[in-house]
């Protein structure tokens, strides 16, 4: 299914991936229209293919079809000015997509969105992506590039409406679940040979409810010393 997904620009990719239901909803795929996915790879031959790419130092850009589940669950939460962390945020891709979901230039309405990703290359590649795609001025506060260890997510701007988590963690990271909102939900691979989706709620009292949405596989979220370099 995701090949046939592949488009010779990125309106023919999001395209495809709506009329094949990768895509369900209007607002997410605006917001993918938005962002050219060929900013955001190392190998421009394929940015518009339903698949993940390596970008180097051990990561991968994941497939435009998870970006968009990803973004289909959290939707909910990620309304014009809400605050978004995006942990393992690599290429950066994903920060630029919710970007466009949190700020409103119509209304004025500016949200913010923090990636975090713990090698320094990655986070400067990231940068230069974001302003190559046209988001040189988000980066003065809507937009975040910090270079850290996700795992213990970004204390300084949280709470966070909205935590999407780009590397599978081998337990649930409790500071993650601590910087969540109220509401507040996550989108979290947890396992290491066998991974899930896991979606973490938090409600307007705090209470927490998890529940398993899809079986996948992602890079280990890890420590940076342990990451292959390649
Ligand atoms: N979502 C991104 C990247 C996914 S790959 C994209 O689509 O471009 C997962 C990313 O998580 C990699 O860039 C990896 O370097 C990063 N990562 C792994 N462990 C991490 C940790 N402990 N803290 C921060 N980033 C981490």
């Amino acid at each position: 299914m995701a090949w046939t997904c592949t488009g010779a620009t990125n309106a023919e990719l999001i395209k495809n991936m709506a009329k094949h239901g990768l895509i369900n909803s209007a607002r997410v795929q605006a917001a993918m229209s938005k962002v050219d996915r060929s900013n955001y790879v190392r190998n421009k031959h394929y940015a518009y293919e339903d698949s993940p790419q390596t970008i180097g130092y051990g990561a991968t850009i994941s497939a435009p079809h998870m970006h968009a589940h990803a973004l289909e669950y959290l939707l909910p939460l990620l309304r014009p000015g809400a605050r978004v962390l995006d942990v393992g945020s690599g290429s950066g891709y994903l920060c630029a997509v919710l970007h466009h979901l949190v700020s409103d230039p119509e209304s004025g309405t500016t949200g913010q969105v923090v990636g975090i990703e713990h090698i320094p290359e990655l986070v400067e590649w990231s940068v230069s992506n974001l302003r190559r795609d046209g988001l040189g001025s988000a980066l003065d506060g809507a937009i975040e590039m910090v270079t850290g260890d996700g795992r213990q997510g970004y204390p300084s701007f949280a709470p966070y409406d909205a935590i999407h988590v780009g590397a599978a963690a081998p337990t649930m990271p409790q500071p993650l679940i601590e910087q969540l909102a109220r509401p507040g939900r996550m989108f979290i691979p947890v396992g290491t040979d066998a991974q899930v989706i896991i979606q973490v709620d938090k409600d307007a009292s705090g209470n927490i409810t998890q529940k398993e949405l899809f079986d996948v596989m992602y890079v280990p979220l890890m420590d940076r010393e342990k990451q292959a370099v390649f």
